[in-house]
């Protein structure tokens, strides 16, 4: 995954940077400076109406965004392309201000206004549709990683309760699967072989995931899963149990025990997968045990 962290998508600086920034506001003021100059020379004052009014507020504006486009800080290319957009813009408007005052031909102007105008406006609308891909992926990324375990790449607890929250009503079974003796594993070996076995365990895990079986870290050594399809629950709790078995980590024999319980559509299952779990641990690890008020798989 590609993302920054970062407090903002967008980033603006304090204040405008860049000679090309100054040059836009310079170059503007230079222009409608000319226009109103050339345009009381010539005697066409009486011209200085509301469409002048308007024209003069819209390349304010334009001015204005282009400003505040320069405080923006980001690599992202498209953003060039929106200030030529806009630039392409102003100058259509101050064309528009000059045959408003018949300082050029009427044709004329609107000609080369409408020849500025299209393509300020593709280069708005591509560049915006950018902007919404680039905040969208953004988003993605941020909500990806706030779902995910970093250790294993595994979903994690927030992802595991919004999925509980989705089985509420539905039928299923919910599993947790605890790493039998994990704290010798970290006492003999280490803090990082310890690591490296929950990261080798939630490999393992992920590619018995798919659409019917969501499989989380729920915690420390612990994992949940959520078994959509409850007819071959049985059959996919022992694939989990002996997949994470048989799989050699490195030199270190790896056990689970696994509580489970199968939940109605009305009920909650996941404190009776717990009470299984612990009744596992107690009858001496390395089973699966189901919950006593739930009915067998
Ligand atoms: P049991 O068979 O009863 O489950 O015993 P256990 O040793 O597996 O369980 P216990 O709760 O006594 O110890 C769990 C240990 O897991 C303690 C904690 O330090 C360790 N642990 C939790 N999260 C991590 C982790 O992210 N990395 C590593 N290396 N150790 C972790
Ligand atoms: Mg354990
Ligand atoms: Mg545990």
């Amino acid at each position: 995954m590609n993302f920054k962290i970062s407090n903002k998508l967008v980033y603006e600086a304090e204040t405008p940077k860049g000679l090309l920034c100054r040059s836009i506001i310079i170059y503007v003021f230079i222009m409608t400076g000319s226009v109103l100059a050339l345009s009381l020379i010539f005697r066409n004052a009486d011209r200085l109406n509301f469409y002048f009014f308007i024209n003069s507020c819209t390349v304010s504006i334009l001015t204005w965004i282009i400003r505040k486009s320069f405080n923006i800080k980001s690599e992202e290319k498209h953003l060039a392309v929106f200030r030529i957009g806009l630039f392409f813009l102003l100058n259509s408007s101050l064309v528009s201000m000059a045959g408003g005052l018949a300082l050029l031909e009427r044709d004329v102007a609107s000609l080369v206004a409408a020849v500025l105008y299209i393509p300020a406006i593709l280069m708005i609308i591509y560049s915006f549709n950018r902007f919404i891909k680039y905040v969208n992926h953004n988003y993605q990324s941020v909500v990806s990683l706030s779902m995910t375990d970093e250790l294993t790449g595994l979903p994690n607890r927030r992802h595991l309760n919004s999925k509980l929250r989705e089985m509420e009503g539905r039928v299923g079974t919910i599993c947790i699967a605890d790493i039998d003796h994990f704290k010798k594993i970290n006492d003999t070996y280490g803090h990082e072989m310890g690591d490296k076995v929950l990261r080798n365990t939630g490999a393992i895990l992920s590619r018995l995931a798919n659409e019917g079986v969501f499989i989380s870290r729920s915690g420390g050594e612990e994992f949940a899963i959520i078994i959509f399809d409850s007819l071959n629950a049985g059959e996919t709790v022992r694939k989990i149990k002996t997949s994470v078995s048989e799989v050699c980590n490195s030199k270190i024999k790896v056990t689970l025990s696994v509580g489970v319980a199968t939940k109605q559509a009305a009920e909650s299952a996941d404190s009776a997968a717990d009470e299984a779990l612990y009744r596992a641990k107690r009858a001496g690890r390395n089973r699966i045990v189901h919950a006593s008020k739930y009915s067998k798989l």
